[in-house]
């Protein structure tokens, strides 16, 4: 795979391109933008171009530079941070002890993941670093929420911004993988801009387990599921997936269903709704929804999900939004 190859976001394979050409390369690149959207990825290309031994401008993924790049083996480049919650102050060290003189007379490449989940002594050790960067070096940073770096580190980098992937992409590139036009749909929607889950959204029996959940979702909303038994269906739903355990997800799909209803019983639109499965049982049960309890839901989902960004019980939040829910609908 080359940067010619990185999907949606043409801006960025552009100017890498261009550097690339111009032997012109920064001392840091920041690749903020949500998961799923090609960043990690665009970093890799990016330090198999600085070194493959065949193109210029660009990297031939075959020879023995872009091969070890590939394996993480090549002494050019170094990559810490990847699926980590927390980038520490010893992984900045390893990074720097590791930062020896360029191998061949090409670039350095140190590519930091996650870099915006850094403690303090982490931003500090990398700043020092930072502020007299080595020769023909690039520190490639990146980030979901850049706007947590430090403004010392920011401000040095030059920002390349990740667009979300377009509905239209995703629901294509999941139809090729055999799935009917509307669960590429729902698929392409509930990714929300990110490539990062779409193999799980994609399974056969995510999606039948999916609707399972969502219908007993909606039979909360109509008073006829109490808050533990929905609790037992969301375990039931999540517990094959790690990565769907959370509250974040299920505060996330709960709203997802509360504009559908919204779009349809008070807009009267169908064109945009999320959960398109689910079109027939809202229209039918939900054709006259009070407003104002579901713009109330809707504020406790928003309160939820804020508490959850600082909060570490998450399933107490969970619980309490579900009950907070409850009290509305009665
Ligand atoms: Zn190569």
């Amino acid at each position: 795979m080359a940067l010619e190859n990185i999907k949606e976001q043409d801006h960025i394979v552009k100017y890498l391109k261009s550097i690339l050409r111009k032997d012109r390369i920064p001392p840091m690149l920041l690749l903020s933008g949500r998961k799923g959207t090609g960043r990690f990825l665009a970093a890799t290309m990016f330090a198999k171009a600085l070194n493959c031994a065949n193109s210029i401008g660009d990297c031939c993924d075959k020879c023995k530079s872009c091969v070890a790049i590939e394996h993480n083996v090549h002494p050019n480049v170094v990559v810490i941070g990847r699926d980590v919650d927390v980038v520490h102050i010893k992984d900045i060290r390893n990074m720097i002890n590791a930062s020896f003189v360029p191998v061949n007379n090409r670039y350095r490449a140190n590519i930091i993941d996650n870099s915006d989940k850094s403690t303090p002594e982490a931003f500090n050790s990398m700043l020092k670093y930072l502020e007299e960067p080595p020769e023909r070096t690039v520190n490639i940073l990146i980030a979901e929420m850049a706007e947590l770096l430090p403004e010392t580190i920011r401000s040095r980098a030059v920002e390349l911004k990740f667009r979300p992937i377009s509905a239209a992409f995703i629901k294509e590139t999941v139809k090729k993988t055999g799935l009917s036009d509307e669960d590429a749909e729902i698929v392409s929607k509930m990714a929300n801009g990110s490539m990062e889950k779409i193999k799980l959204f994609s399974s056969k029996d995510f999606l039948k387990k999916r609707k399972i959940f969502i219908e007993y979702l909606l039979k909360f909303f109509l008073d006829e599921v109490i808050v533990s038994k929905l609790l037992d269906e969301w375990n039931n739903f999540s517990s094959n997936n790690s990565s769907m355990n959370n509250a974040k997800e299920f505060f996330d799909i709960l709203s997802t269903l509360l504009q559908d209803i919204f779009f349809v019983s008070v807009l009267h639109d169908t064109e945009h709704i999320t959960n398109v499965d689910a079109l027939g049982f809202i229209a039918d049960k939900f054709a006259f929804v009070d407003r104002s309890k579901l713009h109330k839901m809707y504020d406790v989902v928003l309160e939820k999900k804020q508490a959850l960004l600082t909060n570490a019980i998450q399933q107490y939040i969970l619980l309490d939004g579900l009950f907070k829910i409850k009290e509305v609908i009665k």
